[in-house]
């Protein structure tokens, strides 16, 4: 910086005020809302953390549709400990959870397991007016102590997409806990892999090491058929569809937006990530 040995008295009160002015306009910037960052498991196989819903892409509804928005979820934790832990964008707070849970209890929704769509899909059959599925991706620890008694509360049945080889990890959930949830009849599980592994992209024997394994896993543990998945980063390639239909998969989610599922996309069902607005603000 350089120095000036003579300066005018109003310079210096310039001088000070632009000081001022560019301390202010540092602090404004620091409290303006951070970005969320992707969250880093502490225990984790491969250590890729989950992304968030990618750019919408218009796909056209074709073939037997039906409307049925299928809401998703990730943490349900208070906002106060998800920010320190870099998990905001991916938490609602129990607070808001319960009354987004309330309004579908009240506004006449019937939520479905995840089954059930894929089955009414597949068969052409049709489903409640206002049938919506709620689901909660990788399986976080939270699900059991904040969201599970919020959905008994409401009797929701929910949708738990599990990352089988993450459970009992910090953060996540345990096994006992998983079951815990089964015996409460309110929960449908579906494979989201062993070890949150990106199947749109790698060798064709890891995405069925990873889709396999999973499903093995649910289905030794829990006792409930597994022929549903859920994509870790919202979209598959065509060898994740040729090892799911090899594995008797019957349909898939990603994480592209919309409201309409069709049979046309039913390994690539769209799903709504929800956060802390009321389920209006959604247009639910
Ligand atoms: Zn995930």
């Amino acid at each position: 910086m350089k120095k000036k040995m003579h300066k005018k008295k109003t310079s210096n009160i310039i001088f000070a005020l632009l000081f001022v002015a560019i301390a202010i306009a540092a602090v404004l910037y620091q409290e303006k809302p951070k970005q969320p960052v992707p969250i880093s498991p502490i225990f984790t196989p491969t250590p890729v953390p989950p992304t968030l819903t990618p750019t919408p892409t218009p796909v056209p509804l074709v073939g037997y549709c039906l409307k049925v928005p299928v809401i998703m979820y990730h943490h349900i934790q208070p906002m106060n400990e998800a920010r320190p832990k870099n998990q905001g964008g991916l938490s609602v707070d129990p607070g808001v959870f319960d009354q987004q849970m309330a309004h579908l209890a009240s506004s006449g929704y019937t939520t479905l397991f995840a089954n059930e769509l894929v089955s009414a899909l597949k068969n052409k059959t049709a489903l409640p007016a206002k049938s919506i599925v709620v689901t909660f991706d990788d399986g976080y620890r939270d699900n059991h102590t904040h969201a599970l008694p919020i959905i008994r509360k409401y009797s929701i049945k929910a949708n738990l997409m599990l990352t089988t080889g993450l459970l009992e990890g910090a953060d996540y959930l345990t096994w006992d806990q998983v079951n815990d949830m089964k015996n409460s009849g309110l929960y449908y599980f579906v494979d989201h892999t062993w070890s949150h592994f990106n199947v749109g992209a790698g060798a064709e024997e890891k995405i069925r090491y990873e889709i396999e394994t999973a499903k093995r896993q649910i289905q030794d543990r829990l006792g409930q058929q597994v022929d549903i998945f859920a994509y870790p980063y919202g979209v598959g390639g065509s060898v994740a569809r040729k090892v799911l239909q090899e594995n008797g998969f019957s349909g898939a989610f990603s994480t592209i937006p919309g409201f309409y599922q069709c049979d046309s996309f039913i390994f690539a069902l769209h799903r709504t990530r929800i956060g802390n607005s009321s389920l209006s603000a959604y247009g639910l």
